[in-house]
């Protein structure tokens, strides 16, 4: 029987991995022009530290975690709650007030694969700690709009605020109301969230709530003036940058920490996995989990749907060249002598392979020409008593003859 891989766990081939490369290398460069470091963390934390950050009654703490139950010890679902672990353990706000992070990894969550939807994905995760203002959600969002840009997919921007300690719970109260008239109609999950989570009520995807929540209460409209100033700030900052954006009341985010601002990148194209990015604000997490006073705002995106969004835009990288020159050595001292060159070629930093077997001339073309090599060189025994050999451009056909010395192949090479 062969062994498979697991549900919703996929292999990222070598074709995938250019696509991979593409989006990490955009990734990378617009990061460093927004200052920002990366930090690397591990896969496994104490369950606490989840249960405690995102909340026990949420869909990813509730039914989503990958738990050793008997050791306490958790698979990361999001890198959000790890990082403030690490940046609290390693007192990193007295290196300096304001710390820009990124992180790059595989998140694991049990959820119903399908399309842009897996157990093991990767996600590009953003956190910036130290600074309340909102003209940092406004850069943070322009971090996403640019980067998409770059990538060249097309995403639409959409805010919303949760307000604060201060006002959520008059708000929380008035959207229950709204509820209440209407749980008959709601479906299950959703009469369990109006009693734990209500404002998790308004984020359902079902058809029959979203109808029911339609003309629910808004936050927006609810926020206390220090949230409703702070909103307008974001919005007036987002402006100032030529942010595009849209207002969505029903944005309310599946974890407890968030405050104030939440936000996600969407798309249309990928059915019902919408979100290719989302984030939001959460000031008093790092104090909730034992650390200082300080705030922070963050987002992640899904690697893999920005890979599919690249896939479906018809903007795959062009397959470079694998390797600079395939040496085919014809008999076996051809073959002897060409085990020696590669290994020269190599140490002179040209990409460079053989077949180690000793094969025919046509067999070792078409080894030459799957390896996707630029050049080949052929090597037989009047090649080796002459020192000199012919060298193909695979791509032309041209030939041209060198001397079998590393520096002139070298040159050969490197010339076109
Ligand atoms: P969704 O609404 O699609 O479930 P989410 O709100 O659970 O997303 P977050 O926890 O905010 O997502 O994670 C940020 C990003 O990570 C998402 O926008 C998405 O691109 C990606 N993501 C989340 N869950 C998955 C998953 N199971 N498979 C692939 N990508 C995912
Ligand atoms: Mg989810």
């Amino acid at each position: 029987m062969k062994i498979k891989a697991l549900n919703g766990f996929k292999d990222i081939l070598p074709e995938d991995v250019a696509v991979w490369r593409q989006v990490e290398t955009i990734a990378h460069d617009v990061l460093e022009r927004y200052h920002f470091a990366e930090i690397r963390l591990p896969i496994l934390e104490k369950t606490e530290l989840f249960a405690r950050s995102i909340g026990a009654d949420t869909d990813i703490v509730e039914k989503e975690m990958y738990t050793f139950v008997d050791k306490e010890i958790t698979m990361r679902p999001e890198a959000t709650a790890s990082l403030m672990r690490a940046y609290i353990q390693h007192s990193m706000n007295s290196a300096r007030p304001v710390q820009r992070l990124f992180t790059i990894g595989p998140m694991f969550r049990h959820e119903r694969p399908q399309k842009g939807r897996l157990r093991q994905f990767h996600q590009l995760d953003f956190e910036v700690l130290g600074s309340a203002s909102a003209r940092l959600d406004a850069e943070l969002m322009s971090l996403g709009a640019m980067l998409f840009a770059e990538l060249g997919v097309e995403t639409s921007l959409e805010i919303n605020s949760l307000g604060c300690p201060e006002c959520r719970p008059a708000y929380r109260r008035l959207l229950l109301e709204f509820i209440h008239d209407r749980m008959e109609h709601l479906c299950d999950d959703c009469k369990r969230r109006s009693v734990t989570n209500p404002l998790r009520v308004l984020d359902c995807k079902k058809p029959g709530c979203r109808q029911q929540v339609e003309d629910a209460p808004s936050v927006l409209e609810h926020l206390c003036t220090v949230c409703a100033d702070h909103f307008g700030g974001v919005r007036s900052g987002l402006d100032q940058l030529g942010v595009a954006y849209s207002l969505n009341k029903f944005m309310v985010r599946g974890l407890d920490y968030y405050v104030r601002t939440t936000f996600e990148f969407i798309t249309d194209r990928l059915g019902a996995q919408s979100a290719v990015g989302a984030g939001g604000r959460y000031d008093g997490l790092i104090e909730m989990l034992g650390g200082p006073k300080v705030p922070g705002i963050g987002f992640a995106v899904g690697i893999e749907r920005l890979v599919l969004l690249l896939r479906e835009s018809g903007q795959e990288p062009v397959r470079a060249d694998e390797i600079d020159l395939f040496v085919a050595g014809l008999g076996a001292n051809a073959s002897d002598f060409a085990f020696s060159l590669v290994h020269g070629l190599r140490n002179n930093g040209l990409r460079a392979d053989m077949d180690l077997e000793v094969k025919s001339l046509k067999s070792q073309m078409k080894q030459a020409d799957k390896a996707g090599s630029r050049f080949a060189l052929i090597i037989g025994d009047q090649e080796l008593e002459s020192g000199r050999a012919m060298i193909r451009d695979m791509g032309t056909g041209e030939q041209e003859e060198v001397d079998l010395d590393l520096e002139t192949i070298r040159r050969s090479v490197e010339k076109r």
